[in-house]
């Protein structure tokens, strides 16, 4: 890897740590996509990074769902009677 090389390969780390959220909202513009997708196919680390944000996002989607609301109800509920 050339200098220049290894110096994109910098920005574009810092670039994709910074604006992953963004990029799994679907909230940067085409140019930041490219650019976060051509950089974890460089980058195992960033690759890592997204995938656990991904997940994590998503479970965080899940808990404000209205199922998931109802079960915290219901635990409280319990607990209430339990007590
Ligand atoms: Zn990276």
């Amino acid at each position: 890897m050339s200098l220049l090389d290894r110096l994109r390969f910098r920005r574009d780390h810092r670039f994709t740590m910074a604006h992953a959220h963004e990029y799994l909202d679907g909230e940067l513009d085409e140019h930041g996509r490219e650019r976060i997708h051509e950089h974890t196919g460089l980058c195992p680390e960033c690759r890592h990074m997204i995938a656990t944000l991904r997940r994590t996002l998503r479970g965080l989607a899940g808990l404000r769902g209205p199922e998931d609301g109802d079960v915290a109800l219901g635990v409280i509920a319990r607990l209430r009677d339990e007590g």
